[in-house]
């Protein structure tokens, strides 16, 4: 009487279909709770006869399993059921992720680096808060030159007027970072270093408190200036067009001997002159020299066996030329609308 019982709730449980959750939840516990059928027929189960019991009790698992099988896969199907229906409506709007875009330095800073990468220079870096042994001492700068005046830096710590390690200074140029190299690494070496600088300048729409520069360093064996001019031509070409030229004026640098300033030919006019380029028909956009052999020997190198070249630029004087950009402090005041000038460049 039982088997019948038993073949009856297993056709019963293997038809059984529901609407929504309710219905499932109704037949759990109809079939599989405590007080359920199935549990009734369990409890059954004492009063087989012992011959039966085995037949019975497979019987009775069958019958257990078949019905945990089709509950549980009914509720599968609700759930996913419930998911379209209910919880994603496809037809709803997505709400707009607003991409940013590079900053016009990073781009250019990127495009500097790119170009010099393509030439063998390899990146290195240095601290921004540095002490005057490597800013100014290392890259023979004069005990009274300007740029060591408290007008012209900004000196953070000034403890020990005759020992340059005591005083801390934000750097005024990256070639802080050549004298960092210089201490670490024996020549050939060919460096680039980017970075941000500070000067005690007041603000306006031709200088800022702070700029960012790339500078470039090469010693080896050899190293004449006529390698540091080509590879200049090569980068000036490279970032303002095949044609551009250059031309190199006799300056002055303390790290530099001899030192020049390159121009390129005016973008705009090509050289013919115009109010850019002041009717003179070129634009500075560097310095440069051979590496003074005070700097090589400051830096543990031996200036008898070898040469060098170095360079620097400003990162802003190079976005302005490429892009117009007429005044300085438009790049570091997040004005969303002149950022977004610059989105499709990269
Ligand atoms: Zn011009």
């Amino acid at each position: 009487m039982i088997l019948d019982k038993i073949e009856t709730l297993l056709k019963e449980v293997n038809s059984l279909s529901a609407k929504n959750m309710e219905d499932v939840e109704q037949l759990r516990r109809k079939y599989l709770s405590k007080k359920g059928e199935i549990s009734a027929l369990m409890g059954d189960f004492r009063n087989v006869a012992t011959d039966q019991k085995r037949a019975v009790g497979i019987k009775l698992n069958e019958l257990k399993k078949a019905a945990t099988d089709k509950i549980t896969s009914l509720r599968n199907q609700m759930e996913e059921a419930g998911a379209t229906n209910d919880d994603i409506d496809l037809t709803r709007s997505a709400y707009p992720i607003r991409l940013g875009s590079r900053h016009p330095l990073t781009v250019v800073k990127n495009e500097i680096i790119d170009i010099f990468d393509r030439m063998g220079f390899v990146l290195a870096d240095g601290p921004e808060i540095d002490d005057d042994l490597h800013v100014f001492t290392k890259l023979n700068f004069a005990a009274d030159h300007p740029a060591r005046d408290m007008q012209d830096t900004f000196f953070i710590e000034q403890s020990d007027p005759n020992d340059v390690t005591k005083n801390v200074l934000l750097r005024s140029h990256t070639s802080g970072d050549q004298a960092h190299y210089m201490e670490e690494h024996q020549p050939p070496f060919r460096i680039l270093c980017p970075g941000r600088v500070y000067r005690n300048e007041a603000i306006s729409a031709r200088a800022h408190c702070f700029f960012h520069q790339v500078e470039g360093l090469y010693v080896d064996k050899g190293v004449s200036f006529t390698d540091l001019k080509q590879v200049l031509l090569t980068f000036a070409r490279e970032m303002f067009g095949a044609d551009t030229k250059i031309r190199l004026r006799p300056s002055y640098f303390p790290f530099t001997e001899p030192s020049a300033e390159m121009d390129i030919s005016c973008n705009i006019c090509g050289g013919k002159g115009c109010a850019f380029c002041k009717h003179t028909g070129w634009v500075e956009i560097l310095g440069c020299g051979m590496v003074d052999p005070n700097v090589l020997e400051a830096g543990g190198i031996d200036s008898k066996v070898y040469t060098g070249y170095a360079f620097g630029m400003g990162v802003e004087r190079i976005a302005n030329l490429k892009y117009r950009v007429s005044d300085l402090r438009m790049f570091s005041e997040n004005d969303l609308n002149f950022l977004k000038e610059f989105e499709s460049v990269y």
